[in-house]
């Protein structure tokens, strides 16, 4: 398994690109698209694994789901809420209100779900609330993705719609319980 880091022009976040195979990859979120297509090139992409909801994770996702007719989104509930209305994923307040265009395509995962992104490679989802409702922490072989739900030595942005110190607190504890000895992929750089 490869990892490669896109930071992406809108608030400096993230997108994982996982390659599984030389011509496999997996999306851990979607920005910016140039890079992506990039890191991307001769493979085909199995799924974009979104963090949540918040439109500097997901801008890119209309553009890649045309390009990638084949890549299913997983979220949970919150999550496909805001990638279908430009308040919840706080785009309306920024210059291009998004909506995501492919609702079917939509895979709505829970706590501790299982997918898997080869056939030896499994990755599980957390359930982490507290930056937003929409918080999954995804967790495989010594990494972990906790994007917005704890970024090292930052703390945890809670007063977004949605966001929830006390939540936030408790998943923070949980992450640096499962993320003990593994590295942590953040959600900004
Ligand atoms: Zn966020």
């Amino acid at each position: 398994m490869l990892i490669h880091r896109i930071i992406n022009t809108k608030f400096s976040s993230c997108t994982y690109v996982i390659e599984v195979a030389h011509d496999q990859a997996w999306v851990v979120d979607c920005g910016d698209v140039p890079p992506l297509l990039e890191a991307l090139k001769h493979k085909k992409l199995c799924g974009i694994l979104l963090t949540h909801g918040h439109f500097d994770h997901i801008y890119g996702l209309n553009d890649v789901c045309r390009m990638f007719p084949e890549a299913m989104v997983y979220t949970n509930a919150a999550g496909r809420d805001a990638l279908l209305s430009d308040r919840q994923n706080l785009s309306r307040y920024h210059e291009t209100p998004f909506t995501f265009h492919f609702p079917e395509r939509i895979i709505v995962v829970g706590d501790n779900e299982t997918i898997p992104l080869s056939d030896t490679l499994k990755i599980r989802t957390v359930a982490t609330p507290g930056h937003h409702p929409s918080c999954l922490t995804y967790v495989t072989d010594n990494v972990v993705f906790t994007v917005d739900s704890f970024i090292p030595n930052v703390g945890v942005v809670t007063i977004l719609p949605g966001g929830d110190k006390a939540l936030a607190a408790k998943s923070e504890e949980l992450i640096l319980e499962l993320s003990r000895g593994s590295t942590i992929y953040a959600g900004h750089y």
